[in-house]
């Protein structure tokens, strides 16, 4: 049976839908710590070294894992600036 153009247009409304809910490729990711979309994908979902996620940026800004990294990146800075 070849589906009727009504059928036909309520399925590309349909697949539309679909397409504009999932802008993201792969499933889309909330923060586990706000709940916001992350804007990242399964593939390059951030986490932390404990297993904690996913995270969004801002919320992966204030984990202490990356405070303290950066913390040491600005000290790093600061003392070659210093010699
Ligand atoms: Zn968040």
């Amino acid at each position: 049976m070849n589906p009727t153009p009504k059928m036909q247009a309520a399925f590309e409304a349909f697949d539309k839908r679909i397409k504009a809910w999932q802008p993201y490729p792969g499933a889309r990711q909330l923060c586990a710590t706000c709940d916001e979309p992350t804007e990242r994908c399964e593939e390059d979902g951030i986490y932390t070294e404990d297993g904690e996620g996913p995270l969004c940026v801002e919320c992966w800004h204030k984990t202490p894992e990356w405070i303290l990294e950066n913390a040491e990146v600005r000290h790093g800075a600061k003392d070659a600036e210093l010699d």
